[in-house]
């Protein structure tokens, strides 16, 4: 209980400090983390566990239709069979082991994302410029989608470009604790996310500026870094 409540105003102190010398932008940054409560892992757990909708499950034939929208080759073997089991711990964090299925699809473009809440799609250019560790990362904050996607679809919708950028921070935050909770450092996700932006920019298709539907890549890596500092100093305590 002590030890709760220690954290519990650890993670308050830390927030409102980190928000306090902050501009707009950093409003959705605590918009985001408030949805978490106070950051300790059985609390994010819970609130999760709450959120979470039920997996969709989609048949063969929506599986087919949704693979050949993208209007890219399926690449399987070996190495797309090693690269599925090292996301395992991701999928059980967030309960989708078995639920999602995954397929890497040939690409140039450094890209993951969840399709229709019913395939998890990976570019082969990702595979290629990430660690596991990383992609397990960047997928966790895919998976995050899935807590947030009716109200995603609303503020595409009503255009709410900060509520979509909020969500995007929700889903780093999410990723971050999930990187934590399967014994990964939660900063691979900030490396993973500054490679591919970099490379994005050279393929003159992505900004590090604040887009209509994304933060920032600084405001990501600020909020990443923020929640390492969290985690050790919640482990130095405990
Ligand atoms: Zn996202």
């Amino acid at each position: 209980m002590l030890k709760q409540i220690t954290l519990t105003a650890i993670f308050a102190l830390g927030l409102s400090t980190a928000i306090a010398a902050q501009t707009t932008r950093t409003t959705e940054t605590e918009r985001a983390l408030a949805r978490l409560g106070d950051l300790a892992p059985n609390a994010v757990r819970r609130r999760l566990n709450e959120m979470r909708p039920p997996a969709y499950q989609p048949g063969p034939v929506l599986l087919n239709e949704i693979i050949k929208r993208q209007e890219l080759t399926v690449v399987s073997g070996e190495r797309v069979e090693r690269l599925k089991a090292s996301l395992q711990p991701v999928l059980a964090y967030h309960k989708r082991d078995g639920k999602l299925p995954i397929y890497v699809l040939r690409s140039e473009q450094p890209k993951a994302f969840v399709a229709c809440r019913a395939a998890l799609i990976i570019t082969t250019k990702l595979m290629l410029i990430t660690s596991e560790a990383e992609l397990r990362g960047i997928v966790a904050h895919e998976l995050a989608h899935e807590y947030l996607w009716e109200e995603r679809e609303r503020a595409f919708e009503k255009k709410d470009e900060s509520l979509l950028r909020e969500i995007e921070l929700f889903c780093d935050a999410v990723a971050a604790i999930t990187l934590k909770e399967i014994g990964d450092d939660p900063a691979h996700l900030a490396r993973a996310l500054e490679r591919m932006t970099y490379i994005g920019i050279t393929a003159g298709n992505v900004t590090r500026s604040e887009t209509k539907t994304h933060p920032s890549l600084s405001a990501r890596l600020k909020l990443n870094q923020w929640l390492c500092q969290r985690f050790a100093q919640a482990t130095n305590l405990g």
